[in-house]
């Protein structure tokens, strides 16, 4: 059975986007989630994360503001430039819809099969079957189901039905937010959510949790298994900041030191010829690396299985690794051809979840890399990760020295301990990351999320003068502001920083953002980008909010930030967490 009604959700949405209160925002989504029907309620997940299907899932909604435009247009019966007009004026397409429509004859009625009160269920068909409408002609048959479901639809329905159209739904939620509202909704509280996380970690859709949930209750979530073709959340390395700390961090008396990549994390899935790549935000990657999905079929020997690793631009004349910033020109939806040849790549493997019917998520290190030296066939364009297997520092030392002749970022030193699972999302000391930065003493790099920026003056007017950058905080799913980030930028990066942030921009602090009056910022953003960031030193602050202590009235600050690079391939939740912040100040 059905039972929200299109009226009744975009209400919810009307206040989920009015309250700039995190706790309330999950009140009030949880409250929607309670009122949901089993057969329902994973659909009224993805709607308010603006999605039509888990995130991974390569469904491509986001028609163009010129398509959005000529279905308002047909829908109202006002002209095209007029409806182009009050876009420029309102600057938002949900408002123009919701003004300009009116309730009238339907003449596109047979485009969208709802049947009379419109429910939650007829949007997502109608939205699924825009994403679906493919080849000759498509576009005309996707604008008249739009015009058809916002004539059909009240005008705050229009607002909303137009930004999910668009991909522009913005409303502040993140999947830990969900998470957080079912865990009140169904377990009461939202201190439950771990239960509900690991699940989450395992299958990457916040929909069949909700789904499983609801039906079966947390007895079926806890039976949520690994699968192929759902992303796993990537397994994260700690950090030291002395060397010995390694070993007094890594409880196995073995300390398996692997090269470090400063590639692109993949997680491939092999279902016998069907591969599907998944980037470290578990989104699907397959067609932007058609070289690897050639080699993994013809050398990963087993029919079903889940790989972990990194792809790294190489130099096959003159076996040598390319950068980070080399590999990114890889990151396109066209020239894929052209660019596979420009820059080729390699895959290199160092870890293995699932073989054919089994998890191999509770297995150890050391059993895990035996499976993946046996499912691989090593070649010029896919191999293992090198390593060192020692229980001597020193040893440890020199494989460090190696890979950074090598050209490689440093090395990940991994725990051989009989408990030294793959732990999903998680960033534990099982894996500790020893990077060439560490050594030089410059510090230490961060990835921290853009959610502020200042006006600019003098050279910078027209840009930002500097941007408000916060770290994530895994408790409360919030973002804590701990450094605002004013050098490092070329003139170039300056001047384009208003347009690439331009839709991520909001005109009030985002419920999940945590700013001090002292540092409000003159515009603001929904954490979407996040870049990485050089800083001499992690200090006490007054302003930030950052690990904010209400009885010292302190938070903690990155000191002279510097930009380094965009990292793209992160999400703003897997910045770096306050916790870690407030370790690297402890110096732990
Ligand atoms: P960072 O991005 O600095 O937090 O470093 C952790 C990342 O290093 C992981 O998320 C992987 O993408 C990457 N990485 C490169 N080589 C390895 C390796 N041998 N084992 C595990 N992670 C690796």
């Amino acid at each position: 059975m059905i039972k929200i009604n299109f009226e009744v959700f975009t209400r919810t949405l009307e206040k989920i986007e009015n309250t700039t209160s995190q706790n309330e925002m999950v009140s009030i989504i949880s409250r929607l989630l309670k009122d949901s029907e089993a057969e329902e309620i994973d659909m009224v997940c993805y709607l308010v994360l603006g999605r039509i299907a888990p995130g991974y899932e390569d469904i491509n909604l986001g028609l163009s503001e010129k398509t959005v435009q000529s279905a308002i247009s047909i829908a109202s019966g006002v002209s095209k430039s007029q409806v182009e007009e009050e876009t420029r004026n309102l600057g938002d397409i949900g408002e123009v819809a919701g003004k300009i429509i009116k309730k009238t004859q339907n003449p596109f009625k047979e485009c969208f099969g709802y049947t009379g009160e419109l429910s939650i269920k007829d949007i997502f068909q109608g939205l699924r079957k825009i994403a679906s409408t493919g080849g000759k002609g498509s576009q005309d048959i996707k604008k008249k189901i739009l015009a058809s479901m916002l004539i059909e639809a009240d005008e705050t329905g229009r607002r909303y039905i137009a930004r999910l159209a668009e991909g522009t739904m913005r409303l502040g939620v993140g999947d830990m937010t969900i998470l957080n509202a079912l865990s009140l909704a169904f377990l009461g509280s939202k201190r439950k959510k771990p239960v509900l996380e690991h699940a989450y970690n395992i299958s990457s859709d916040i929909g069949l949790i909700a789904k499983v949930l609801k039906a079966e209750g947390i007895k079926g979530v806890n039976q949520i298994e690994i699968t192929i073709n759902r992303p796993i959340k990537a397994m994260l390395a700690q950090r030291v900041s002395n060397f010995e700390d390694i070993r007094k961090k890594i409880r196995s008396r073995d300390i398996a030191a692997e090269e470090k990549f400063d590639g692109e994390r993949i997680q491939t899935h092999k279902d016998g010829k069907n591969i599907k790549l998944y980037s470290r935000r578990l989104t699907d990657v397959t067609s932007q690396f058609p070289d690897l999905v050639e080699n993994i079929k013809k050398y990963v020997k087993v029919e079903k299985v889940i790989l972990d690793g990194e792809a790294m631009a190489y130099d096959f004349e003159n076996d040598l690794f390319g950068s980070f910033q080399i590999l990114m020109q890889r990151r396109r939806k066209y020239d894929v051809k052209e660019y596979r040849k420009k820059i080729p790549v390699k895959y290199m493997l160092f870890d293995v979840l699932y073989v054919d019917g089994n998890s191999f998520m509770h297995t150890s290190y050391p059993q895990r890399r035996e499976k993946l030296e046996r499912v691989l066939e090593e070649s010029k364009y896919i191999a293992l990760a090198s390593r060192r297997v020692s229980s001597d520092l020193d040893n440890i030392d020199d494989f460090f020295q190696e890979c950074i002749n090598k050209n490689l970022e440093g090395i990940v030193c991994k725990s051989c301990a009989e408990d030294s699972y793959y732990r999903a999302g998680g960033r534990d000391w099982t894996w500790i990351k020893w990077k060439k930065e560490y050594i030089s003493k410059l510090s230490d790099t961060l990835d921290l999320v853009i959610i502020g920026a200042y006006a600019g003056r003098g050279r910078r007017s027209g840009t930002y003068g500097a941007l408000l950058c916060a770290s994530y905080n895994h408790h409360d799913d919030t973002f804590e502001t701990v450094s605002k980030l004013g050098t490092g930028f070329s003139d170039k990066q300056l001047a384009a920083m208003p347009e690439k942030l331009a839709d991520a921009r909001v005109d009030k602090n985002p419920a999940r953002v945590v700013v001090n009056k002292e540092m409000e910022p003159d515009f603001w953003f929904d954490p979407e980008y996040v870049v990485e960031v050089l800083g001499s030193e992690i200090t006490k602050s007054p302003v930030h909010t950052c690990k904010w202590r209400e009885d010292e009235k302190q938070g903690m600050a990155l000191r002279f930030p510097r930009f380094i690079r965009w990292r793209e391939e992160k999400s703003p939740e897997q910045a770096t967490t306050s916790d870690e912040i407030l370790q690297m100040y402890k110096g732990a």
